[in-house]
C-alpha cells in the first residue's frame, strides 16, 4: 500500500468548508485534520495550497452508448467517463433500458459487459419500459440483489419506451412497497405525439419544431400527472431534467406539503435558451435534447430553485450525437433528429463560473448539487459525495482561477460537436483522485480502462428537507 497525503487544500463539503490535510490508503480516506504527518518515507505528497477540495462529482443521469433511432450515442462507457473524470466527476448513473419483452435482469447483464470498460465507478437505474407480474417480481430482484433501489419511467415516447397511465400508476405502487425510487422524464407523450403531427402537416419540418412540439404545458401537465400518481400511491419520486417555471412551481407545491418528491435539471437548461434554435437548421440540430430548450425567463425560475432546494441535483442527460453522420441524417423532419447533448465533461466548470461565481449559488450548495444530494438520493452516501473518514477517496482538486474557452476540438468527449462552443469557464480541476488513485492531473486522464467498478446502491427514505 502507498500513501497519498494531499496538503493544505481548503476541503468543501455539503455542510462545511475548512482548511486541511487528507491522507488516503487502501483506496479510502483514512484521516483527515491539520498538518498530518507522512506515514512513511514513500508517502506521496500532493501540495494543494490555492486549490479547493471538493468530494469527486456524481452524475446522476448519463446515457453511455445508448442506442437511439438506429444510432448508438456516441461516447462509449470508456470515452465518456475519462471525459467524466477531466470534468471531476467520478460516479456516474445511466440506465438499463430493457427492450419490452426482455427480461430486466438479461438487461441488466447487457449493460453490465458494456460498462466494464468504464474508467470511473458507475451504477444503474432501471427502466420499466412495460409491465406485467414477471417484471413485478424483477423489480424486487433489483432492489434486493442488484444493489437498484431506482427505476426510471417516460411519460413520453409511448411507442418505444413510455409507459401508460395504468401501467405508471402499478409501478409506482410496486416502488412505494419496496421502498425504492421512481425517476420519471415528465413530457405527455400523446400531446408531443399530436403537436409534432400538426407542425410535420403544416409543412414546419425543419428543426426548431422541435420546441414548438413540446411546449412548457407538455412537461408540467407530466410533472403534475407523476406527482398525483406518486402521492396516492406512496412513491417516492424524483423528476429528471426539469426544464420551465411552471414545473418548478408544482413541485414545490408538493414539496411544502411534506412528500418525498426530488428534482433535478441540467445546465443547459440553466445556461442556455430556445433561441439558438433560430440557427440554420444544420446548426440547430445541434441543440435538438427533450425537453427542449425554454424561452429566456425559465433560466433564472431554475437557478432560484437551485438556490432555494426546490431542485437537489444538477444531472446532465449526456447523450451526445455527432452533427455529422448522426443528427444531420434527416434534417427534413425535425422528429428524426436523434435527442441528446453531450455535457459529463463540462457540468462542474460550467455551474462553478456561471453559479457559484455569479453568486446563484454557494460553494456548499455547488457540491451538494453536483455530488452530496446525488450520492444521498441515490444510496451512495456517505461512501460517495462526502470527504469523511471511511469513505472512497474521490476528490477533487479544484483550481478557481483556472481559465478555459470550451470548444469540440479539445473536449474528451467523443463527439464533433458541443453546444457549449465559446463558452469562457473559470475553475476547473487540477488533480482527480478515485478510489485513492490519481486519475487525471496535466490535463491527461491516466485511469486505465476498467479500471470503474459497478456500485451497489442502497435504498433511503428522504424528504426534500433532509437535503438543505
Ligand atoms: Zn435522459
Amino acid at each position: 500500500m502507498a500513501f497519498l497525503l494531499i496538503k493544505n487544500g481548503q476541503i468543501v463539503t455539503d455542510s462545511d468548508s475548512f482548511q486541511g490535510d487528507i491522507l488516503i490508503d487502501d483506496g479510502k480516506i483514512q484521516a483527515i485534520g491539520r498538518e498530518l504527518e507522512k506515514p512513511d518515507l514513500k508517502t506521496q505528497v500532493l501540495d494543494a495550497s490555492g486549490l479547493l477540495i471538493f468530494p469527486g462529482g456524481i452524475d446522476p443521469h448519463v446515457h453511455m452508448e445508448l442506442p437511439v433511432a438506429g444510432t448508438v450515442s456516441s461516447d462509449d462507457f470508456e470515452s465518456g467517463t475519462r471525459a467524466a473524470l477531466a470534468g471531476g466527476t467520478t460516479t456516474i448513473i445511466d440506465f438499463v433500458t430493457p427492450e419490452r419483452g426482455q427480461p430486466l435482469l438479461e438487461a441488466l447483464q447487457g449493460r453490465k459487459e458494456l460498462a466494464g470498460k468504464s474508467v470511473c465507478d458507475y451504477g444503474f437505474h432501471m427502466s420499466l419500459t412495460a409491465w406485467n407480474e414477471t417484471i413485478r417480481r424483477e423489480m424486487e430482484t433489483c432492489v434486493r440483489e442488484e444493489g437498484i433501489p431506482s427505476f426510471k419511467v417516460y411519460l413520453a415516447y409511448k411507442e418505444t419506451v413510455g409507459l401508460e397511465d395504468r401501467d405508471l400508476i402499478a409501478v409506482m405502487d410496486t416502488a412505494a412497497r419496496l421502498g425504492a425510487l421512481v425517476t420519471a422524464h415528465c413530457e405527455h407523450g400523446d400531446l408531443v405525439t399530436y403537436l409534432s403531427k400538426k407542425l410535420l402537416a403544416a409543412g414546419r419540418t425543419e428543426p426548431r419544431s422541435h420546441a414548438l412540439s413540446r411546449p412548457p404545458e407538455v412537461e408540467r401537465e407530466a410533472v403534475v400527472r407523476a406527482l398525483t400518481f406518486a402521492k396516492l400511491t406512496g412513491a417516492q419520486l424524483y423528476i429528471v431534467h426539469v426544464s420551465t417555471k411552471e414545473a418548478v412551481r408544482e413541485i414545490a407545491r408538493a414539496q411544502a406539503k411534506g412528500r418525498p418528491v426530488f428534482a433535478e435539471t441540467c445546465p443547459h437548461y440553466l445556461l442556455l435558451d430556445a433561441r439558438e434554435y433560430d440557427r440554420s437548421p444544420a446548426a440547430a440540430a445541434a441543440y435538438i435534447m427533450s425537453p427542449p430548450l425554454r424561452p429566456p425567463e425559465h433560466k433564472a425560475a431554475l437557478w432560484d430553485a437551485l438556490k432555494n432546494g426546490t431542485l437537489q441535483t444538477v444531472g446532465t442527460d449526456h447523450c451526445p450525437f455527432n452533427l455529422k453522420g448522426q443528427k444531420d441524417r434527416d434534417l427534413s423532419d425535425f422528429t428524426k433528429i436523434p435527442n441528446g447533448v453531450a455535457g459529463v465533461e463540462n457540468r462542474l466548470e460550467l455551474l462553478f463560473t456561471a453559479g457559484v461565481l455569479r453568486k446563484h449559488i454557494s460553494l456548499r450548495q455547488f457540491v451538494r448539487v453536483t455530488s452530496a444530494n446525488p450520492a444521498k438520493i441515490f444510496g451512495l452516501f456517505p461512501r460517495k459525495g462526502s470527504v469523511s473518514v471511511g469513505a472512497d477517496a474521490d476528490l477533487v482538486l479544484w483550481n478557481p482561477a483556472a481559465q478555459e474557452i470550451i470548444s469540440a476540438e479539445t473536449q474528451k468527449q467523443r463527439c464533433d460537436t458541443t453546444i457549449y462552443e465559446g463558452f469562457k469557464i473559470r475553475g476547473k480541476p487540477e488533480t482527480v483522485i478515485a478510489k485513492g488513485h490519481i486519475v487525471f492531473e496535466k490535463g491527461e486522464v491516466t485511469a486505465e480502462r476498467g479500471a470503474g467498478r459497478y456500485l451497489y446502491r442502497q435504498k433511503t427514505n428522504l424528504l426534500p428537507s433532509d437535503l438543505n
